[in-house]
This record gives structure tokens, sequence and C-alpha cells, in this order.
């Protein structure tokens, strides 16, 4: 069933994905479009069959985190573009990782991109679009109320695991994770309120670069013109095991690695 289909109300609509209401309460599904914007949200585009890719990206990840303990609100796919998901209360936060110096990063520290950092950076954005997201540090976090001390610590511990799980799993499959950007949310569960991981893993939101040839294979390719967008991604999930073909992408059957290789 398609419940976007089914006229389900509409919560919240993204630059990647709509959410609607979902068919019990406390659940969402999470629909992902093929919208492509780039950071500063200065271009836009449509990388065809990206959101069905992203879909099926993030719920693999999803679910291995899911494995390993680490609460996610993953629930189930749906279908090609939509995903049960638990509704939370979403903390106002951006977390980003670093490993490699890149983006806005290697841009405010002037320092060569792909330079290997001393160690995993984390760093904290307010979600606040129309003040375009600033930087902020754990003081103005706690100050402000946006999340108490101990959610922080929370934060910062999940944030390192899901860095350390996801650096090893993607070395596995010959890409390097730069970067990448987590959100978070509140759930009560029996009287206990546990940060759980929202949002999605996907090309649209972790650097991911070739560890051989330094390609890049995520949203960059469309943020700097670099053409083979939605390639990139199905070479992503064709690594991570899960582009069977013909199922995945309805724009392209072709799936030749963005790099030559089958
Ligand atoms: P940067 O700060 O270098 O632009 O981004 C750092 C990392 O976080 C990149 O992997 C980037 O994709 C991700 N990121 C930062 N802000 C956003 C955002 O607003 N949306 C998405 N999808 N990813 C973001």
């Amino acid at each position: 069933m398609n419940f976007r289909m089914s006229r389900r109300r509409r919560i919240f609509e993204g630059k990647g994905k709509v959410l609607f209401e979902g068919p019990e309460p406390g659940t969402l599904v999470q629909y992902f479009k093929d919208d492509a914007v780039a950071a500063g949200s200065l271009k836009r585009g449509t990388v065809t069959g990206k959101g069905v890719l992203n879909n099926r990206i993030s719920e693999y990840l999803m679910s291995r985190l899911n494995e390993i303990g680490v609460p996610t609100h993953f629930m189930r796919r749906l279908n090609m573009r939509e995903q049960l998901i638990r509704q939370l209360e979403i903390i106002p936060i951006e977390v980003v990782m670093r490993n490699v110096a890149a983006g806005s990063f290697a841009k405010r520290l002037g320092l060569t991109e792909g330079t290997q950092l001393p160690r995993s950076i984390v760093e904290f954005y307010y979600k606040k679009a129309d003040l375009d997201n600033p930087m902020v540090s754990e003081e103005h976090i706690t100050a402000f109320g946006w999340a108490h001390p101990h959610e922080l610590d929370e934060i910062m511990a999940l944030s390192l695991r899901i860095n350390d799980y996801l650096s090893g799993l993607f070395l596995g499959i010959g890409l390097r994770l730069v970067d990448f950007k987590l959100e978070f949310g509140r759930l009560w569960d029996n009287d206990e309120l546990r940060i759980v991981l929202a949002d999605e893993i996907s090309p649209d939101n972790c650097r991911l670069w070739d560890v051989r040839t330094n390609e890049k294979m995520d949203r960059d390719r469309f943020s700097e013109d670099l053409g083979r967008v939605e390639e990139a991604y199905q070479e992503v999930a064709r690594r991570l095991g899960i582009l069977l073909e013909g199922n995945v992408s309805g724009a392209s059957n072709n799936i030749t690695s963005i790099n030559g290789r089958k």
C-alpha cells in the first residue's frame, strides 16, 4: 500500500523528504523525494531515482545500527519510497561527525580538503533554516534548553559509536566515511525517556569517497556539478549489497559502477 496515495495528512516537508501521518499513533511515514538541494540551498534540481536509493540505503544502515543496539526511529520499509518510522520529539540540533577535512570545515579552518583529522571531531549546528543552521557549542545547547546535559552526553556517545561502526562498514566496501550529519529525538519508552537516532543515513548526508581513487560518491557530485549523481548513489547501494538489478532505481537498470567497475 502506498501511504502517500491514501491521502494521509502531511506533517512536514523538507528538502529531501516528506513526513506523513502514520497508520498508528506514534508512527509516521517518511517519503523520500528525488529533489536535490546543494548546501546553502543555492542550487536545486532533481536526481532521478535518488529517493528510491536513499530509502534502501537508509533502511540498510539503520537496520545494522539497530542490530548493534543503537536505537533508531526506523521500523520497516513500506515500499520503494516510503518507510515507517517512530514519531519522535526532534531535538533541534544537527550533529556533524568529521574524520577528514572537507566542505565547510576545510573552508572555515583553511585546511586542504582530504586532510586526515588527528581524531574524529564532533560539531553541533542549530536546526534553524532561516538562520542557515549556525554552528553552536554545548554551552548554547544547554543554556537555551535545546537538550539537557545528560541528553547531550548520550548524543555524543551514540554519535561516536555510529561513526566507529559506519567507518568500518564503509571501509569494508572501499569507501571512506569523510563526514556525516545526524539528528536525534526523544522517545518515551515505559516511563523512560530515550535518545533515538532520527532522519536518514544516505549519500545525501554522508560524504563518501572511494578509498582507491578518492572519487566522490555522494551529494557533492550534485553540488559540485561532477555529473553521474544517480550512478554514484547506485554504486554505494551496489557495494552495500542491496542493489538487485532492476528493482531499486526505476530510472536506470544500468548498474555499471561510476568508476568503471561492475
Ligand atoms: P558541511 O558542514 O561540510 O557542509 O557538511 C558536513 C556533513 O554534514 C556533510 O556530510 C553533509 O552532507 C552533512 N550536512 C550538513 N548539513 C546538512 C543538511 O542541512 N542536510 C543534509 N542532508 N546534510 C547535511
